[in-house]
């Protein structure tokens, strides 16, 4: 195991600035029209390919750097240039983990590479879980999936709501209900391969924020797909299916496990996307409080000011730190005793939230406007405390770890 700093290696300092300067000069020049234009920034996807960004390789290197920094590393500065825009980017590595954690090594390698395309045909891929009466309550969902025997396929009927990339995707990953009497643990993940009949587009929603990234409903009317596309396969999925009926004979599952591993893992990822935004108002905000000059002298020569920007970056530094601390924690394997995953991601899009409303305020006038970034990072940086898990869901799974108690 790596031994604990807290001091970047050498190669992460590189990838780090690599990846800095791609945001500084791609992104976030491209960030005030793709936010207007409400639309998937493919010419900006396609650099990101190009140069290597935008594939699986990337995401897997970062993914298995044994400080665990190499994600929560990469999302800061990719949504220090812009959150829309790199969600648009990030997007299909969200999709891409629901097979990698799930999948065979034959789903990995067939469908994998068809989620990116290539660099002269790039691709996304959406991962499709919420419903229109299932969001924070994932156990109401009514998604069915229905296996054909005779003709080995599965049949998913329903509604999916709120997909990045629902409807444009090539590959689609869809959550559905295999046994309605297990509730979440009757869910299993099936891959929608390109193409297949049946699925289509629903609303495609205008946002208050990362307006450059697609979120639209996904409608799955008798979409057929072969029993190769069930994650995991079919043994897997009746031996788990097998051992939660049992479960729910002997009295259900308990409380003690309320932070559930997975989520614990990928929710610093999400708290360092919000780092990233926060970072990024601060700057702005920090810049324009030296240059901009009231009542003879620099606004940061306030205290009012200057203990504002005091505090944003005390926030942003906490946020992080709990970030990487629950990203080590995933990569070595230690157990999520007090939901720290959980904790990283409330306190980084709480402080996202806070700092980037601050900056529009340190801004004025301007910060009210679009010729400033500020205004659409306050946007923006609304998302984190909603996707992911809510602040206040965050809150309860906290809770319960921490009691062992079934909040409410
Ligand atoms: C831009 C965007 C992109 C998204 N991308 C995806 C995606 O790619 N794939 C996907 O599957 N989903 C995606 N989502 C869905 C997202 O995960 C859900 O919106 C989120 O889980 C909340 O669900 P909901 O919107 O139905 O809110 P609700 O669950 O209806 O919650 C409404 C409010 O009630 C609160 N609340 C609910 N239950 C409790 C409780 N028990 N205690 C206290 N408060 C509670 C919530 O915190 C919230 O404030 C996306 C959403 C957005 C907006």
């Amino acid at each position: 195991m790596a031994e604990f700093t807290l001091e970047l290696n050498d190669d992460q300092k590189q990838v780090r600035d690599w990846l800095h300067g791609f945001a500084a000069e791609v992104i976030r020049p491209a960030a005030s029209e793709w936010d207007e234009r409400e639309e998937t920034p493919w010419p900006v996807i396609q650099e990101a390919a190009k140069v290597g960004i935008y594939s699986l390789d990337f995401y897997a290197q970062q993914f298995f750097d044994p400080t665990g920094l190499g994600i929560p590393m990469a999302m800061e500065e990719l949504f220090w240039g812009d959150a829309g825009i790199a969600l648009s980017i990030v997007g299909t590595g969200l999709a891409a983990v629901g097979v990698l954690a799930n999948g065979t090594e034959e789903q990995i390698g067939t469908w994998i590479p068809q989620m990116y395309g290539d660099a002269d045909d790039v691709k996304v891929a959406a991962f499709c879980s919420s419903e229109p009466d299932a969001g924070s309550d994932v156990a109401s969902m009514r998604t069915r999936a229905v296996y054909d025997e005779a003709k080995d396929e599965w049949v998913l009927n329903g509604t999916k709501t709120w997909a990045t990339n629902g409807g444009i995707a090539n590959v689609h990953v869809v959550v559905a209900v295999v046994d309605p009497e297990l509730g979440s643990k009757g869910h299993a993940s099936f891959i929608v391969p390109p193409a297949t009949p049946g699925l289509s587009q629903g609303q495609k929603f205008k946002k208050h924020g990362i307006r450059a990234s697609h979120t639209a409903e996904v409608v799955l009317e008798d979409v057929r797909v072969p029993g190769h596309c069930l994650l995991g396969g079919k043994e897997k999925l009746d031996e788990r299916l097998a051992r939660a009926r049992e479960r729910a004979k002997s009295g259900g599952e308990r409380v003690k496990n309320a932070a559930m591993a997975t989520f614990e893992a990928s929710r610093p990822a999400v708290g360092a996307m919000a780092v990233g935004t926060a970072r990024a108002a601060y700057e702005v905000a920090l810049d324009y409080a030296k240059t901009r000059t009231q009542f003879g002298r620099p606004i940061i020569d306030n205290q009012g000011i200057a203990f504002q920007l005091a505090d944003m970056r005390t926030q942003i530094d906490a946020a992080r730190l709990l970030v990487w601390r629950a990203s080590w924690m995933a990569s070595a394997g230690k157990p999520f005793t007090a939901a720290e995953g959980s904790m990283s991601k409330l306190y980084a899009s709480e402080t996202a939230k806070t700092v980037t409303a601050q900056a529009v305020q340190i801004l004025g006038g301007n910060g009210f406007t679009r010729e400033y970034p500020v205004e659409r990072m306050h946007r923006d940086a609304a998302i984190y405390t909603i996707f992911e898990g809510t602040s206040e869901i965050q809150r309860l799974v906290i809770a319960r770890t921490l009691s062992g108690m079934p909040i409410r």
